[in-house]
């Protein structure tokens, strides 16, 4: 029996259910029971009615917030060290200090922090859902955090003034995108479509045709009748495309744009994880309790 076959029999009879963020590897991916963005993710992990044990194969921030929605199940992360460093960039003092500086002005936060950040804030938003979310809310002066570039995006499409906190955040993996790549390759494959992730600078996303989260890229992706595609984000999404578009290419913008925390988590340690049923994530109820109440205030805006 191979390592995913052992996977499979453990999760079934442990009742768990295993998520794999778009970013995993292909073979984590291949066997789990949901692939998908942090929304898709956050709403699987809430509506897992049956499973035990949820298995979240991504980084920290995703954990955490599956065991905040789901306070009864065992949720693990198979490599306790695959942690977002743009999550860290993000510390409930910077949140409180925010605050004072603009008292009227409602907080929210990306998904991509920790749970003692969205402890603090009013409302919750990913990447799809933001614009949305920001829309919303009845005020035109708003506290945004950690990404600084979804932050410019989100406010160019709604006008309204979003205050970044910190001051800088940003995904070292999105950044490493230029638009001198795209337009290389635009002009090796001039029918090419170019996507961005709005993490990316703005140099970057001005020189895309689309710019959305990873589901949107997907749908996008999916629906266009165009055959190729420059792709701007994580290079682990190029699998979910491929196996989703069988006649379509994808080029990703460039080559080297991995995420080293999402690539920790490999079949051993994913094996491993279940097995000992160990790397548990756990959040404070107290923390747990405000944080949640910031996700269903996300899940509440329609988008
Ligand atoms: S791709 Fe960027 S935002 Fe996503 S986990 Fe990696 S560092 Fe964090």
């Amino acid at each position: 029996m191979d390592l995913t076959e052992k996977i499979l029999k453990l999760k079934k009879e442990k009742k768990a259910v295993i998520l794999a963020h778009n970013y995993q590897r292909p073979e984590i991916q291949d066997l789990a029971d949901y692939v998908g963005d942090s929304i898709e993710l956050s709403r699987k992990a809430s509506e897992e009615k049956d499973a035990e044990m949820i298995v979240f194969s991504a980084v920290d921030f995703m954990a955490e917030s599956a065991a905040i929605l789901n306070p009864r199940k065992k949720v693990l992360l198979p490599c306790l060290g695959a942690r977002c460093p743009m999550a860290q960039m993000l510390t409930v003092d910077e949140i409180k200090r925010a605050k004072k500086l603009y008292p009227n002005a409602p907080v929210v936060l990306y998904v991509n922090t920790l749970a003692s950040c969205k402890a603090e804030c009013d409302v919750c938003c990913t990447s799809a859902n933001a614009v949305e979310v920001i829309k919303s809310l009845d005020a035109d002066t708003i506290l945004f955090g950690p990404d600084k570039n979804l932050a410019e995006y989100v406010s160019e499409k709604t006008g309204k003034k979003l205050i970044p906190i910190p001051e800088n955040g940003f995904c070292p993996t999105h950044l490493l995108f230029q638009p001198e790549d795209v337009k290389v390759l635009k002009m090796q494959h001039p029918d090419a479509v170019a996507m961005a992730h709005p993490e990316c600078s703005s140099e970057m996303r001005k020189v895309a045709d689309f710019i959305g989260s990873t589901s949107k890229m997907c749908r996008y992706a999916n629906e266009s009748p165009a055959k190729e595609f420059i792709v701007g984000t994580e290079e682990g999404i190029l699998h979910r495309l491929r196996k989703e578009n069988p006649k379509k290419n994808f080029y990703l913008a460039y080559e080297g744009a991995i995420c080293p925390n999402m690539k920790l988590t490999t079949l051993d340690r994913l094996y491993a994880s279940l097995k000992e049923e160990k790397n548990v994530v756990k959040v404070p109820e107290a923390v747990a309790n405000k944080a949640r109440a910031s996700l269903e205030r996300m899940f509440e805006v329609k988008s």
